[in-house]
C-alpha cells in the first residue's frame, strides 16, 4: 500500500495510485510517521466510480454460490492474518491490542455472515387474488443490487465497520467505493488488497482517501453513485442526507447510550461490565454507556464500586501491551471536547467520583454524579471515557430521564421485575432495548440502527443486504 517514497496510495480498480499532494499519517500513540497519505481529487473519484460501475455488472452476474465462496475466502484470509490486521488497528487508533484482536474476530464473522446471506437473496410471493381484479394473476418480488455504493466509515472500528459495508454490499451484487476515516485508511486498504488476493475481481472494492469535507462531498453527490451508506457523527450524517438527493441513504449515527438499573439489580455482579461498557477504548464506541440511572438506595454503592474498579485500570500506556486498559484518545480535539464538558459539569455543581485526570492525549475514566439534565455531558454524545450516574426514586422517573435524549440507539435495562421489564419494552425510545445486558452489546447479525438523531435504516448483515437492494415486483398475467 506504500511506495518507496513512503506514500500510501488510493486503491482503484485493483491498482494503487499515488498522488503528489499528501498528508502526514502518524501512529496515534507513538506519533511516529506511518507514511504520507495520497489525497484523492475529482479525477481519481471519476476513475473509481467508472471502475466500480464496470466491475459491478460482472460481479452481479456471478452465481450467488460464487460470491459466497469469495466472501468466505476473504473471511479466512483475514482470520489467517489476525495479528497483522490487529496491529494496524493499534497503530491507527491506539485501540488496546486485546480489543483490536476482538474486532478482527468480529470482522471475520461479519464476512462469514455476508457469505451466507449471498445465497439467501429471496423475494416474496404475493397472493394476487386477495383483492378484486387480482384473479388469475401471479406476482413475486426479486432483489436486485442497487449498483455502486459509497461507503463512508468512522475511525473507531476500522475493520468491522468496513466489513459491515463491504460484506453485505458484495453479497447483494454491488460494488463499493470506501472512503475510510483519514485516521484509519490502512485498515481499509489492507482488506481491499486481501480481497484482490483471494480473487475478488478488480474494481468491486475501491478505496479513496481524502478529507471528508472535500472528497466526501464529491463522492456523495457523484452521479455514478446509487447509494450512500454512512457510519459516523450526526452532523456529518445530516449534511450527507441534505446533499444526497433521492439516492438511498443509510445513516448509522451517534448516541449517548443509557442503562437503567432497577432495585432488583445485583450491582456488585454487574459493576465490572458497566465499567468496561462505559470506558473500554476510551469510550470511543457509539454504544458506550454514557448515562446510568440507578435507584437512590444503590447510588452510593455503585459510585464506590466504579471508583474501585477504575483505580485498577492501566491507563495511558502503549496500546500494543496486553495489560493496557485504555491508551490515548484519537486526537486532541476529542480530548479537549471531553475536558470542556467535564469542566462545564463541575461549574454546574456536578460531583466527580473519579477521573478528571489527563496526561498528554490520555483521559482517565471519569465518573460524575449530581449532573443537571441540561448539561452537554448528559445531552450530547461525549465519545470519551465519561459516565454520568443519576439517582431516581421510581422507575418512571428513570425511564423519563433516559428518554430525554436526542439519541436512541441501544439502551440497557436491568431488572428481575417482570412489570418493570414490560413497562420498559413499551416506553423506552430506542433502536434496541437490551434486558439484563449493557447497551454496549452488539452481535453482528442483530438488526442494528437507531431512532431519533441516531440515524435511519438498519445494519446487521441480513438487514444491510436488504437496504442495499431494490425489491422489484414482477406481475404475471398468463
Ligand atoms: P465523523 O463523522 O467525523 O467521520 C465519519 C466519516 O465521515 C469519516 O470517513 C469522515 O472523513 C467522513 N466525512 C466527514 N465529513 C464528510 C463530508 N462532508 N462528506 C462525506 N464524508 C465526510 O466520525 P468519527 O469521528 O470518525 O467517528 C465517530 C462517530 O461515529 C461518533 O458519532 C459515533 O457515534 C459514530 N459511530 C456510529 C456507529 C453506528 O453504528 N451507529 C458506529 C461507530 C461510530
Amino acid at each position: 500500500m506504500k511506495n518507496e517514497q513512503g506514500i500510501i496510495g488510493l486503491f482503484i480498480d485493483g491498482n494503487y495510485f499515488f498522488t503528489e499532494q499528501t498528508v502526514e499519517h502518524r501512529n496515534v500513540y507513538h506519533q511516529t510517521l506511518l507514511g504520507h497519505l495520497s489525497q484523492a481529487d475529482a479525477t481519481h473519484l471519476n476513475l473509481a466510480v467508472e471502475a466500480a460501475s464496470n466491475a459491478q455488472k460482472q460481479w452481479a452476474m456471478l452465481p450467488a454460490y460464487r460470491r459466497s465462496e469469495l466472501l468466505f475466502a476473504l473471511a479466512e484470509e483475514l482470520q489467517r492474518n489476525t495479528e497483522e490486521a490487529a496491529m494496524l488497528i493499534v497503530a491507527e487508533t491506539a485501540k488496546p491490542i486485546t480489543l483490536a484482536r476482538a474486532e478482527i474476530m468480529r470482522a471475520v464473522t461479519t464476512y462469514r455472515l455476508s457469505a451466507e446471506e449471498a445465497t439467501r437473496l429471496q423475494g416474496e410471493t404475493l397472493v394476487m387474488d386477495a383483492v378484486r381484479g387480482g384473479e388469475g394473476k401471479s406476482a413475486f418480488t426479486v432483489l436486485e443490487p442497487v449498483g455502486v455504493i459509497a461507503a463512508i466509515t468512522p475511525f473507531n472500528f476500522p475493520f468491522n465497520l468496513v466489513a459491515h459495508k463491504i460484506g453485505p454490499a458484495l453479497a447483494a451484487g454491488n460494488a463499493v467505493i470506501i472512503k475510510p476515516s483519514s485516521q484509519t485508511p490502512c485498515c481499509a486498504l489492507w482488506i481491499a488488497e486481501a480481497a484482490k488476493r483471494v480473487g475478488i475481481q478488480d474494481g468491486v472494492i475501491n478505496v479513496i482517501i481524502g478529507s471528508g469535507g472535500i472528497i466526501g462531498d464529491a463522492l456523495v453527490t457523484h452521479k455514478g453513485i446509487q447509494m450512500i451508506s454512512f457510519t459516523g457523527s450526526f452532523d456529518v450524517g445530516l449534511h450527507i442526507r441534505s446533499i444526497a438527493g433521492l439516492r438511498k441513504t443509510l445513516l448509522e449515527l451517534g448516541s449517548n447510550s443509557a442503562v437503567i438499573l432497577d432495585q432488583s439489580t445485583d450491582i456488585n455482579l454487574i459493576a465490572p461490565k458497566l465499567a468496561s461498557g462505559a470506558c473500554a477504548f476510551s469510550g470511543q464506541v457509539c454504544i458506550s454507556i454514557q448515562r446510568i440511572a440507578v435507584h437512590e438506595s444503590q447510588h452510593d454503592q455503585l459510585c464506590s464500586l466504579l471508583k474501585t474498579i477504575f483505580s485498577g485500570w492501566i491507563v495511558g500506556t502503549d496500546p500494543a501491551e496486553s495489560n493496557t486498559s485504555m491508551s490515548k484518545m484519537i486526537n486532541s480535539s476529542a480530548l479537549i471536547k471531553a475536558k470542556n464538558a467535564v469542566q462545564q459539569a463541575k461549574n454546574a455543581g456536578a460531583t466527580v467520583i473519579c477521573g478528571d485526570d489527563y496526561h498528554e492525549m490520555s483521559m482517565w475514566p471519569t465518573v460524575l454524579t449530581d449532573c443537571p439534565s441540561h448539561l452537554d455531558i448528559v445531552q450530547q454524545e461525549m465519545f470519551a471515557p465519561i459516565v454520568v450516574i443519576q439517582k431516581y426514586r421510581d422507575i418512571q422517573e428513570a425511564i423519563d430521564w433516559v428518554n430525554d435524549s436526542r439519541y436512541g440507539l441501544n439502551t440497557g435495562f436491568y431488572s428481575n421485575n417482570l412489570k418493570h421489564v414490560w413497562h420498559a419494552i413499551r416506553t423506552i425510545k430506542s433502536g434496541a432495548l437490551l434486558i439484563n445486558e449493557i447497551p454496549t452489546y452488539r452481535a453482528d447479525h442483530m438488526p442494528y440502527g437507531g431512532v431519533k438523531d441516531s440515524g435511519t435504516g438498519k445494519e446487521g448483515v441480513a438487514y444491510a443486504v436488504r437496504e442495499m437492494c431494490h425489491e422489484k415486483l414482477i406481475v404475471i398475467q398468463p
